[in-house]
């Protein structure tokens, strides 16, 4: 069988491949994401505080800080086009003692460097205000008004369907374990199965530094594998804080914060440790016990038996400390894009375009591409159900009973949005991946009630027998056989 050739491949589905395929997508260019996982955000991506940093917290002068600020300011744009929650909430960073006080005024003066704009020392008083629930013991914030929220695998998944719908190819369980290299073009190999390509971007998160060596090219610093845990609350207790919480960050990082999500619940996390395996996403008690510990510092009365569940991600955590975008010295036309940990999803933005200005300076020939489709999806109604007006419900279900029938009571998915899910450009077909896209089983019963049934219409849509259908990847099954 012919290989097929590509102009550009992008290696990982992360926020970082998915956002470069987004910008990549709007010239008239044969492009492929490989992706080791069984979907898109399988990595860092799908597990981390979700918050669009404002640009005050890297150092002055880093690459993290001109793409953090920049990322910030397009992350607007980006998910208004697309469709995706996003909130400019604003961040607190709340200081206990004069020492804070101190470090807040630094933060300040860094983020004035660094280009964020409308930075403010609060009182106290003017804190409780804002944030009544934090603790009575805080004495100063740093306040941020351009950070913001937003769900980073709903954005990845947002910029890789247009891709796909502007024609780019997604491979997943892609695991790229090989890369020959002729002088003209690269053979990209996951075990029997190869691509071609002239130009290649290494956006492989915390592998980025292995997929290197296949070039023989080694970065020049480690990556470190750093775990945070979280917990979620209940969208009962959404209301509790309005803002992204941080204490004032030690030489450990930015430390636990408190947010909302844009889903309407809380998130509390993460702590930093350092693990030794990249894919060592176990949540462990003490970890817990950190964050419980953590949350209560910045909020003495949360209430943390509301958690509906806990999770855990891993950053890809630089030695350099900085972001490492650049050709690689050994390779021609090979990018790599590494190191990049918090605030990756912030940046994304503006590291996509960066990769973009790098390939046209390695002399890709960048054309516009004609009939560039700006939105999401073509394939029928990209909103679901629970986010339509009633006249668009009313619509909705004339148009398709299916819409209708309700499926998670917790987060109202009707039936018509998961078949949706199941046949948007990168389709859903596991539960999980179902979950990801329309909230089914993300509610206080955490799918309790309704996996059985979303395992029903995958089977159903798919044309397979249901004791086939995986809960996350190919070796999940959720039904072992038939008892009777
Ligand atoms: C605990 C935690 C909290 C964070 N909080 C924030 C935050 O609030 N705000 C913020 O801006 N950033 C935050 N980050 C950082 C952010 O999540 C990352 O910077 C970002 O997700 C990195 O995206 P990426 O695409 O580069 O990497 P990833 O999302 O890890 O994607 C890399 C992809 O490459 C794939 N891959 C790996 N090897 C191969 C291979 N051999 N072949 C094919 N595919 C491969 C992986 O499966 C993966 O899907 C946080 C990270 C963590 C872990």
């Amino acid at each position: 069988m012919a290989i097929k050739s590509y102009d550009v491949v992008i290696i990982g589905a992360g926020i970082t491949g998915t956002m470069t395929a987004f910008q990549i997508a709007k010239y008239n260019l044969k492009v492929a994401v490989l992706e080791a996982g069984i979907d898109v955000a399988s990595g860092s991506t799908r597990a981390n505080s979700a918050i669009v940093h404002a640009g005050y917290d890297a150092k002055e002068g880093t690459l993290k800080a001109l793409l953090n600020v920049k990322g910030c300011e397009m992350m607007e744009g980006i998910t208004s086009q697309l469709g995706v929650h996003y909130k400019k909430c604003g961040s607190l960073v709340i200081g206990f003692n004069a020492r804070d006080l101190e470090e807040l005024k630094k933060l300040k003066a860094r983020g004035e460097i660094n280009g964020v704009k409308g930075l403010r020392i609060l009182s106290r008083s003017e804190l409780l205000k804002m944030e009544p629930n934090v603790s009575r013991d805080a004495k100063h914030a740093l306040y941020a008004p351009s950070a913001g929220i937003v769900c980073p695998y709903d954005l990845a998944y947002a910029v890789a369907e247009n891709s796909a719908t502007n024609g780019t190819d997604y491979y997943f369980e892609f695991k790229v374990d090989k890369i020959d290299y002729d002088g003209k073009a690269y053979t990209i190999y996951a075990g029997e199965e190869k691509v071609k390509a002239k130009y290649v971007v290494n956006a492989a998160g915390c592998y980025a530094d292995e997929i290197a060596k296949m070039i023989d090219d080694d970065l020049p610093f480690e990556i470190i594998p750093r775990r945070g845990e979280y917990m979620l609350l209940d969208k009962s207790e959404g209301k509790v804080a309005k803002h992204t919480i941080f204490v004032t960050p030690n030489e450990k990082g930015k430390g636990i914060l408190v947010s909302p999500t844009v889903d309407g619940n809380i998130i509390v996390g993460p702590n930093a440790n350092i693990v030794d395996s990249k894919a060592d996403t176990s949540v462990t008690e003490d970890g817990l016990d950190e964050i419980a510990k953590g949350a209560r510092i910045i909020m003495p009365g949360i209430n943390l038996n509301a958690v509906i569940t806990t999770f855990a991600g891993v950053r890809p955590t630089p030695t350099s400390g900085d972001f490492y975008i650049r050709e690689s010295e050994k390779c021609k036309n090979f990018i790599h894009a590494a190191g990049i940990e918090s605030p990756g999803l912030a940046s994304a933005p503006a590291v996509s375009e960066y990769i973009v200005d790098i390939l046209k300076n390695c002399g890709l020939s960048m054309r516009k591409r004609k009939n560039y489709i700006e939105t999401r999806t073509i394939n029928g109604n990209c909103k679901l159900f629970y986010e339509m007006t009633e006249r668009e419900r009313k619509e909705a279900i004339k148009n398709d009973p299916k819409y209708a029938k309700m499926i998670c009571r917790c987060e109202m998915v009707t039936e018509g949005d998961i078949i949706n899910a199941i046949n948007r450009p990168i389709k859903a077909k596991t539960i999980d991946m179902v979950k990801r896209r329309t909230r089914a089983g993300m509610g206080r019963c955490q799918g309790a009630h309704c996996r059985t049934k979303v395992a029903e219409i995958i089977a159903r849509e798919l044309g397979i027998d249901i004791s086939e259908v995986k809960k996350f990847s190919s070796n999940s099954n959720l039904l072992l056989g038939k008892t009777k």
